[in-house]
Order: structure tokens, then C-alpha cells, then sequence
């Protein structure tokens, strides 16, 4: 551990807040976080809180930064964003490793998640030389239109513990070669994942000139809800549960702000009669089991088809039998513990609630002590129970028989949630239906592919109660500029839209 904190210049207690104007802020006075391993339960550090003060100065500079960043060629900006780029892979296995101390999932994991930022990172660069706006063809004579887009301001980045790094690079690579400033703050389960980003980024951005753009909030509720309701907070993108990104879009919307929501899933993968269980198990148990169960797009309903079902619920049981649970930086590692205490508890409750309605544990349903370790866990259970309608973040899995694929696909949007979604098929018809209108109504749908693990060069978010926002790749970039629409008379008349006659 001394080496990771060595090379990612880590303390034993550490400033929460950096501005672009003070730095690493030494007001002692904000309450200090533990940063907790959820696999030992050992204390890892500690991070200081940002005060009222601190927040004051980092909006501030944020603003006064962003005066400056929005007139900086796109194209240079992009340049920024590589060099930060080089710098996390200098760095890959070092924050990877903190990753996994700060939050438990596998050392694999880890790195896969600093190497998720470096592509990002990548592509936005290129994004940088391809802010694109429209012209249009006017109605009115030797006029032209077109529109463009232009950097927005300050955005706010709060993230969820469960991906402590990349999430933030997805929002701040993007926002930043698009012209804006981000305040970060980062999940309290995760605050030196927030602090290790930071100094990685400053040394780079202030070597090279750009310093600034990213600023850190490492902070409690109150200051979180305070970046919620500032009007100088020109978009919040939120990462968390739908309870509390709810209540996050309520109020941005009251003050008639922009918000960006990625919130919770109740991801289902529908196995029909032409599936190819190869494709379908390995893909099963990795979105079920991978992160422990707490990743927004992890499996957690599976429909499969009446003439499968005995089939798959073998092979589920085989592979599950075989996964390997332990400490997360040890390489033969597949699943590592749950952040926390709590997470346990409602783990425990779920299976239980699902059994008091009738399913059956097919394996798993126990802790498995010391620490927040538990079993992966498979019922056997029906689409409508409340319990199977919620998303609890923990390694549980629902198989749910089926007759008719109309029926998997009613049975698979029933759920509030929308983010994503897979089918397992050799049949053309079926995958196609699937696909179409009349299938998954997700964000996200997939074939012979699982739920989890999306490239980022797609855009990633979801439908109904996962919030609508979208993120990482495609035209996502757009949620992080304002559009403006030009309209330029080069004639010597004044016609009007829609020819109204209008002559004084
Ligand atoms: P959480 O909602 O408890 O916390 C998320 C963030 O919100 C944290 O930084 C937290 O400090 C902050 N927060 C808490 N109360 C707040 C308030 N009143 N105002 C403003 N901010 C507040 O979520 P979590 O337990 O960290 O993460 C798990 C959840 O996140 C799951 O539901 C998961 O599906 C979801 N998630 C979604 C995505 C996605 O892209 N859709 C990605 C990762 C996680």
C-alpha cells in the first residue's frame, strides 16, 4: 500500500479541496473522512472536507478559470486532455491498485476502470477538432443560417462510489475540450480515488499551462446540495441512486438549470430458445457477479425460455460454484466484498424478501465473514415481486421462466428503470424484435453481448428512472455546450419569416 500511496503522492490526511486560485486548501475546520478498505476494514487515510469557505473560493476560481478556458482554441483544449491522457497511463496500475483498496473491486477491475479514462481521454481529443453545428438553408432571400455551439460554464460532477474514477473522466474530459470548468465531487467511500486524481491532474495541467479547469469538492451532503441549487452551477451531472438523483433533478429543475442524470438500473437479459448458453452463461456471470453486484448496468433479472430453463440454472450453478471470493489485489480473485456494512444488510434483506414471497435460493444467500464479503446469489423467482422490481447493489440474481417472447419482453419493461439490456439468440427474428420498437425500451440493448462492461465510444445512460442523461461517446459532448442558431442578412432587404408583411 505504501508504494501505491508513494507513487499517486498520497498522504495518511489530505486536503479535500483544490482550487485553481488557492490550491490545496489548509483550512483545517471541515470534518475529516475515513477512507475505509472494504476488504480488511483497515482505515486508509484520510481526506479533510472542503468548507463553506473553500467552496466559496473554488466557484470563484472555477468562473474566473472558465473566463478564459471558453476563448482557448477547442483543438488546444483537446491537447490538454492528452497530455492528462498520457499521464493516467504512466499511472494506470498505481490508481488501478487504489481503486480496488478504496472500493474493493478486483485489481482487473481497477485498471479496467483507469483505462476506460485513458480512452475517454482519447476520444476526446479527437472530439476536440469535431464540435460540429448545422447550417441550414433559409427561407429568405441572400440570407444564411447555421448554429454553434458554445462552451456552457461551470459544471458540477458528483459521482457514486461504485465508479470512483471513471465516471468523473467521462464528464470532465468531455466538458473540459468543450470549454467548461468541472467542480468534482467525488463519492465519500471513495475520497482518495478524488484526491489521487487531482494531484495527477495538476502536475500535468500546471506544467503545460492549462491549470484550473478541474477543481475538487471532496465534501458532505450540505455542500453537495449547495452545488445543486447554484445558479453559477451552469450544469450538475449527477452519477448515483435514483433516490437521491431525484431529488438532485427536482431542484436543478427548480431553479431552471441543466442536469445530467445517470442513476440506478434493474438490468434483464432475456435467454430464448435458440440461445447460445456459451455466450449466455459467461456473460450472465459476469454481469451478475462482476464489481460484486454493484455496477449500475449489472445483471440482475435473467427471462429465459420454459425449454432452457433447466439447462441454464445448471450451467448458472457450475460457473457460480467456481467463482473464486477473496481479497480483490490477489490476481485468481473474481469477486471481492460490498463497500459496507450496510450494503450487507439490505443484501441479507433481499434474499429474504424474496424468499418470504416464494423464490427459491438456488445457491448463495449467506455472508461470508470477516468483512463485507456474501455469497453470489441465484433465486429462482417471478418478474413482479417488489423485491425483483428494486435495484439492490449486491451480487443477486433473478432467473424468471418464460413462455413467449412477447411476454420476456412485457416482463422485462415492466421495471421503473431503463438503462440496460440484452438477449441471447441465434434467431434473426427474435433479435431483430428485440431490437425494434416493440422490444427493450432501454438505453442500452444488446445481443449475445451482456449488460455490463459498455465501450465508451457509445452513449451510455438510460430511460426512466435512470435519469435520461447521456454520457461518454456518440454526440453526448452536447449536454456540455449551449447552442446557439445565427441568422445572417447579407442583402440589402428585410423580409420577414413566414413572409409577414409588416411596413410602417
Ligand atoms: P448515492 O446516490 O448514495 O450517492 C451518489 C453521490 O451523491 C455521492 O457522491 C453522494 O455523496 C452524493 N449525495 C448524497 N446525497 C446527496 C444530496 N442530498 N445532494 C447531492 N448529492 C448527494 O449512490 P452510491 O451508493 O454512491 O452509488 C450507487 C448508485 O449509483 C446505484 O444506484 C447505481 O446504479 C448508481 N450508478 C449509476 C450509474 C450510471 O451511469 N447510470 C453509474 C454508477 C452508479
Amino acid at each position: 500500500m505504501r508504494d501505491i500511496f508513494a507513487a499517486l503522492d498520497l498522504n495518511e490526511t489530505n486536503a479535500g479541496a483544490w482550487s485553481g486560485d488557492g490550491g490545496w486548501s489548509n483550512d483545517t475546520t471541515g470534518p475529516v473522512i475515513d477512507s475505509v478498505n472494504p476488504t480488511t476494514g483497515e482505515v486508509l487515510g484520510r481526506v479533510r472536507s472542503a468548507t463553506v469557505a473553500d467552496y466559496e473560493r473554488i466557484l470563484v476560481s472555477s468562473r474566473r478559470v472558465f473566463d478564459q478556458w471558453k476563448i482557448t482554441p477547442a483543438p488546444k483544449r483537446g491537447e490538454a486532455i492528452r497530455l492528462v491522457s498520457e499521464e493516467l497511463r504512466k499511472h494506470k496500475s498505481a490508481l488501478g491498485s487504489l481503486v480496488t483498496l478504496e472500493v474493493g473491486k478486483i485489481k482487473a477491475e481497477g485498471d479496467g476502470e483507469v483505462q476506460e479514462m485513458i480512452d475517454i481521454g482519447d476520444f476526446a481529443v479527437g472530439q476536440s477538432r469535431m464540435l460540429y453545428g448545422q447550417t441550414m438553408h433559409s427561407e429568405r432571400l441572400l440570407h444564411r443560417m447555421y448554429e454553434q455551439w458554445h462552451p456552457l460554464g461551470i459544471v458540477g460532477i458528483i459521482s457514486a462510489f461504485n465508479f470512483p474514477v471513471a465516471v468523473w473522466s467521462w464528464n470532465a474530459f468531455l466538458a473540459a475540450i468543450c470549454g467548461d470548468v468541472s467542480i468534482w465531487k467525488p463519492s465519500p467511500k471513495a475520497p482518495l480515488c478524488g484526491v489521487a486524481v487531482q494531484k495527477l491532474v495538476n502536475r500535468v495541467l500546471e506544467r503545460n499551462g492549462f491549470p484550473g479547469i478541474f477543481q475538487l469538492l471532496i465534501a458532505g451532503n450540505e455542500l453537495a446540495e449547495k452545488l445543486v441549487e447554484d445558479r453559477r452551477v451552469d450544469l450538475v451531472s449527477f452519477t448515483g441512486s435514483t433516490a437521491v438523483g431525484r431529488k438532485v433533478g427536482e431542484r436543478v429543475a427548480a431553479r431552471l438549470g441543466k442536469s445530467l442524470l445517470e442513476l440506478g438500473g434493474n438490468n434483464g437479459i432475456i435467454v430464448d430458445e435458440f440461445a447460445n448458453l456459451d455466450l449466455a452463461v459467461p456473460s450472465i456471470v459476469f454481469g451478475a457477479v462482476g464489481t460484486a453486484g454493484q455496477r449500475c448496468t449489472s445483471t440482475r433479472r435473467v427471462f429465459v425460455h420454459e425449454s432452457r430453463s433447466k439447462e441454464l440454472e445448471q450451467r448458472l450453478l457450475r460457473a457460480y460454484s467456481q467463482v473464486r471470493i477473496g481479497d480483490p489485489l490477489k490476481p485468481e480473485t473474481l469477486m471481492g466484498p460490498l463497500i459496507d456494512d450496510a450494503s450487507v444488510q439490505r443484501y441479507l434483506q433481499a434474499v429474504e424478501k424474496a424468499k418470504h414471497a416464494g423464490g427459491t435460493v438456488l445457491c448463495g444467500g449467506k455472508t461470508k465473514p470477516p468483512g463485507n464479503f456474501v455469497e453470489p446469489t441465484i433465486i429462482r423467482a417471478r418478474a413482479e415481486w417488489e423485491i425483483v422490481q428494486t435495484e439492490t447493489f449486491a451480487p443477486i440474481l433473478y432467473l424468471i421462466e418464460y413462455q413467449s417472447l412477447d411476454d420476456a419482453i412485457a416482463m422485462h419493461n415492466a421495471s421503473h428503470h431503463g438503462l440496460s439490456s440484452a438477449i441471447f439468440t441465434d434467431n434473426l427474428r427474435h433479435a431483430e424484435k428485440f431490437l425494434s420498437a416493440l422490444g427493450s425500451d432501454c438505453g442500452i440493448a444488446n445481443v449475445n453481448i451482456g449488460t455490463s462492461g459498455a465501450e465508451i465510444g457509445g452513449a451510455f445512460g438510460g430511460e426512466k428512472d435512470t435519469g435520461g442523461g447521456r454520457e461518454s461517446g456518440s454526440d453526448s459532448w452536447k449536454a456540455y455546450m449551449r447552442r446557439q442558431t445565427n441568422t445572417i442578412n447579407w442583402s440589402r432587404e428585410l423580409p420577414l419569416a413566414q413572409g409577414i408583411d409588416f411596413k410602417v
